[in-house]
């Protein structure tokens, strides 16, 4: 995929803010620090653009980022201080529950976990969340270049049974350093936003 243009739209605090054009939607969720503005950051070809990202503890802002006038990226706050498997009914709030479950434009989640650990309790609550609401989800193994790529498969295999991988759902190794799984990525979006 050529990313022509990238640019952010708004941090949008409830659905009035929404974008009102029907573009396609994909919603990033992890922990913070789990590598998020930086994936999104190498997707749009954009050093800076994601940086506003949330952080823990300042307001919960659904980040709208709109590629080609094609699809938005919807960057989620990063999760891990406020509990998730609590947050998604209370901290979090109405508003982001509300946003996964009656988003029309929502097509699918991007899930991000560190490739190098397995994942955690919230990290399972928000997969089983999403299935339980009927969102696939693509997992994203982030930070691949911190680990020989001998043991992605080995790596990858503890995320995928940890997380009981379901459904079409699949999981792509990638890294903000070398690039690497961004083509992949691309393509697996475009796939699923055509199908
Ligand atoms: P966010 O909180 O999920 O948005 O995470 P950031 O994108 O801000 O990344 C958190 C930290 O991990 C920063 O220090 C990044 O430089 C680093 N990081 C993110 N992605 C990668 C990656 O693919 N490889 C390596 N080596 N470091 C990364």
């Amino acid at each position: 995929m050529k990313v022509t243009s990238s640019e952010f739209i708004i941090s949008a605090v409830g659905p009035k803010q929404y974008p009102t054009d029907g573009l396609h939607e994909i919603a990033l969720v992890g922990r913070s620090n789990v590598g998020k503005s930086s994936l999104l950051n190498k997707m749009m070809n954009r050093k800076g653009l994601a940086r506003i990202s949330s952080r823990p503890g300042k307001t919960q802002t659904l980040n709208y980022f709109r590629v080609n006038q094609m699809l938005y990226f919807v960057d989620f706050p990063g999760y891990g201080y406020a509990k998730v498997a609590k947050t998604i009914k209370e901290q979090w709030g109405k508003m982001i529950e509300g946003y996964l479950k009656n988003r029309n434009e929502l097509r699918f989640i991007i899930q991000l976990v560190d490739i190098r650990h397995a994942p955690s309790k919230d990290d399972i609550a928000m997969y089983d969340w999403c299935k339980q609401i009927g969102l696939p989800t693509v997992v994203v193994a982030t930070k691949g270049d911190k680990i020989a790529r001998g043991r992605w498969l080995q790596h990858t295999k503890i995320i995928r049974q940890s997380l009981n991988l379901r459904g079409d759902d699949t999981i792509i190794v990638f890294s903000s350093e070398t690039g690497q799984g961004k083509d992949e990525l691309w393509a697996e979006i475009m796939r699923r936003i055509r199908a």
